[in-house]
Parts: structure tokens; sequence; C-alpha cells
């Protein structure tokens, strides 16, 4: 059997399909260098290896093994933009904030598809991604979306798609309409975990695996890290844990929530499948967003169930087939060969996290839900900003993201309260 993520449930079809996975070194005895990265997910590995190719003498340290977290067993999906439509952050902070959003998403995803290409990473990329709208009176928001982002943003590869053409596309007639994005995809994301690591090595990072730390301090001028077999000491330190972070440093804690999403894997449904025969991913229009497409061997990648809590469900098989069945009741039996899942770092009003959250340590991550290409541009904008140029991480530092309210004790049940009452309005 192949390895298995300890911190995140269910082995992921990316593990059984990503090719070799090197291990690394544990670290053992206390280090000096110029920045410490904690966390080796997308945020970490990237700012990793921009850093190392500046020529800054760097050591990354994560808990477990890189792409554990999140970073290696997402939906894979690229996305356009924000979180957040554009016009929706342009009616919040105005046209020019909105464009440079809007602007600086592309980049990410300009960056992402160029680092893979450039340092000859395979990562099973795919183009094409479809919004679709479960509730017909969403169709029309997705109308006027797909012209905003020509007439407006600059971006002509959204096109709507009415419902005829949308079942088409989908194989399914269970939604109303939607959008056909052809300037972005989706991609293996345990590939590219992989590959950024290996690049990052390659350009002097000292990478550690199963180096969890244990505490961060900061004090003339100095960052202390410290693991259980060493300190190290940096100028520079960024916290890279997003969702799996625990109570390692309170603000990102109280800032950045973890919320369960689950993807199954179904058999390869071979070569006459009507499912999505163009090879787009899809997203749709419900608050639990149900997210999927296929992967390069023709399987069913479907992700969906949510859990507001940090538990384990013992039941995502069944709960995924349910959900594909509401979408393409044909699969009602297919099997399932790989369930998993991982945790969302979400913020109150869904937008990333940047902060300064001691003196020369920042923490990053609260992507919720749309960090595959931000996070990844994010650890280069980490590098830019450990270079002297601050100016673009602050564009995102300057967006105000409140803390949970409820304390740490109090605020997961009362975000579960919030998002089921969400969860059950998608159902009305
Ligand atoms: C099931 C699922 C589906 C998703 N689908 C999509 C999608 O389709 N598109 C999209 O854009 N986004 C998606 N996301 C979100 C995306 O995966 C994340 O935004 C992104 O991977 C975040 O990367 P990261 O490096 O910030 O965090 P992670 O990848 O979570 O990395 C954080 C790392 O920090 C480590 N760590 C924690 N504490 C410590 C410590 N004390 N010491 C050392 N290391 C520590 C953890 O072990 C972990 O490896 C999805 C997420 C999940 C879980």
């Amino acid at each position: 059997m192949t390895y298995q993520s300890p911190i995140s449930p269910g082995r992921s079809w990316y593990e059984d399909t990503a090719g070799p996975r090197p291990e690394y070194p544990a670290l053992d005895g206390d280090r000096t260098c110029d920045v410490v990265i904690v966390g080796g997910g997308f945020t970490g590995l990237s700012a990793a290896a921009h850093l190392a190719k500046s020529g800054a003498d760097v050591v990354l340290i994560e808990t477990h093994r890189f792409g554990d977290g999140a970073s290696g067993r997402n939906g894979g999906q690229l996305g356009t933009g924000q979180r957040a439509w554009a016009e929706e952050l342009e009616a919040e902070y105005g046209f020019s904030c909105a464009k440079a959003l809007f602007d600086l998403a592309e980049e990410a995803k300009a960056h992402l598809l160029d680092f893979a290409a450039v340092h000859q990473i395979e990562i099973d990329y795919m183009p094409g991604q479809m919004s679709v709208a479960h509730k017909k009176r969403y169709v029309d928001d997705y109308k006027a979306h797909a012209e905003i982002m020509a007439s407006r943003f600059g971006y002509p590869h959204i096109s709507f798609m009415d419902a005829a053409e949308t079942a088409e596309r989908l194989g399914s007639t269970h939604y109303f309409g939607g959008t056909r994005d052809t300037g972005t995809g989706h991609i293996h994301p345990l590939k590219l975990v992989i590959g950024t690591a290996k690049v990052a090595a390659q350009a002097g990072a000292k990478l550690f695996e199963q180096t969890p730390s244990t505490g961060i301090t900061s004090g003339g001028g100095k960052v202390r890290v410290t693991t259980p077999k060493g300190t190290i000491i940096a100028g520079k330190c960024l916290i890279g844990v997003n969702a799996y972070g625990g109570t390692l440093e309170p603000v990102s804690a109280s800032h950045i929530m973890p919320i369960g999403s689950f993807i199954g894997a179904t058999v390869p449904l071979g070569a006459n499948s009507k499912v999505l025969p163009g090879g787009e991913a899809v997203d749709d229009s419900r608050f639990v967003v149900r997210y999927f497409r296929k992967s390069k061997d023709g399987r069913l990648l479907f992700g969906g169930r949510e859990i507001y809590a940090v538990n384990d469900p013992k039941d995502i098989h069944i709960h995924i087939r349910r959900q594909i069945a509401e979408i393409y009741p044909a699969l009602k039996d297919i099997e399932i060969t790989h369930g998993w899942g991982g945790y969302v770092g979400i913020t109150v009003p869904r937008k990333p996290f940047v902060r300064e959250v001691m003196p020369n340590v920042i923490s990053v991550g609260g992507y919720s839900g749309h960090g595959v290409m931000l996070s990844n541009f994010f650890g280069k904008l980490y590098a830019e900003t450990v270079a002297g140029n601050r100016d673009r991480l602050k564009l995102i530092e300057d967006l105000k993201i409140p803390p949970f309210p409820g304390g740490r004790r109090f605020r997961a049940p009362l975000l579960f309260l919030a998002l089921n009452w969400y969860a059950l309005r998608d159902r009305i």
C-alpha cells in the first residue's frame, strides 16, 4: 500500500498516481539561516523555491510529509480571479482595487503554469472550467458575469452556457445554465508539490520533513523556531500552516478556520461515457460547493460534502456516491475506489489572510478553497517581500480580515450553526 497522509482522512487517488515521492530528512540539531519557513504545502514550498533561487539561505520544516495537508489532496481546480467574483470585489473596494486583485490572480495562474513548464514538472494540466447554477434564479448572474468579465475586466475567455449547452457539456440535466472558462484548467496537485520541493532542494533550500515546529518567538531582530530536535534561528519567518496550524500561532489560528472537504474517485468511466466529454472541471453555485472533473485516466473525481469541525468521517464513499447520483443518476452504483479529504482554511470574508503576526514573522493562508494558484503565487510574493518589495503582498495584507467570533473555544460551534443554515438554504 502506498503512503497515506496521517493528518488528513483517507488515502487519495493522488497518492497512488503521483509517481516517486522523495523523502526528506528530519531536522536533527540547531541551525541558523536567513529565512525559516514553517509548513510544507504550496505556500511554504513555493516560497522556499523562489527564495533559494534568489540566493537566500532557507530552512523549511514540515510536521509530516510535503503535501499531506491541503496541497497534495485538493480538487486541483485553478479557477480565475479571486474566490469572490471581480464585480463583487468592485462593489466592495472600487474598480481599481478589484482590477488589481483580478490581475494579481491572473498572474498567479500564469505563474503556476510557467513554473511547472520551466522546471519540467508534469502536472497533468487539462484546460477548461465550468461554473454552473443549481437554481434557475442564479442563471442571470452567470450571464452577467461573463459579460462583465469581458467588457470591464478584459478577460474574454468566459462564455455563458444556456441549459441545453450546460447539459451537453456536463452530460447531466441537473443544472440550469452557467459559464465556461477556456482560460483556466485543472491539475494533479500532488505532482506539483513533489516537483516544487525538488526545485527548492536543487536551488539549495534545506528541506526537512517529520519536523514539527513547537513554538515561534521573535525578539532582538531574530526569530526562533523550536522543534523537538533543534532550534532554528533566522532573520525572518514565513508561517504557511494554513488550516493545519492548530495552536502554533494564536493570531493565525483566530483568523483561519479549518473546514473538512471530501473527494471520491470512481473507477474509470470508459471511453463512451457522456460525463464531461470536453474534459473541463466543474464547480457549482451551492454554498457547500460541489466540484468535479475527470482525471487523465477517465475517473470522476467528485468533491463535495463538507463538515465544519475537524472530525474524520468514516463514510466519505457513501456520501460522495449519493451526491454523484443526484447529478449523474446512471452512476448511482458506481464503484468509488478512493475517498479522502483535507482541511480548507477559510476566513470570515473568504479572502486570503496575510499578516505580520510578530516582528519579521509573516503568516499567509486562509485561501478559502481558492488556494491552488494563489498559494503558489503568494510563496513567490513572500520571496519578493524578503528581497525588499512588499507592494504586491501588501495588496492582500490590506484586505480587512476580522477574527472569527466566539474565540477559539466557541468559533467552531458558531460556524457549524451558521454554515448548516447556508447548507439548508442550498436545498430550498
Ligand atoms: C479537499 C480539498 C479540496 C480543495 N480543492 C481546491 C480546488 O479545487 N481549488 C483551489 O484553488 N483550492 C482548493 N483547495 C484549497 C487548497 O488546497 C489550499 O488553499 C492550498 O493547498 C493551501 O496551501 P498551503 O500551503 O497554504 O496549506 P497546506 O497545503 O495545508 O500546508 C500546510 C502544511 O503545514 C504543516 N504544518 C502545520 N503545522 C505545522 C507545524 N507546527 N510545524 C511544521 N509544519 C506544520 C501541515 O502539516 C501542512 O502540510 C482544496 C482543499 C481541500 C482540503
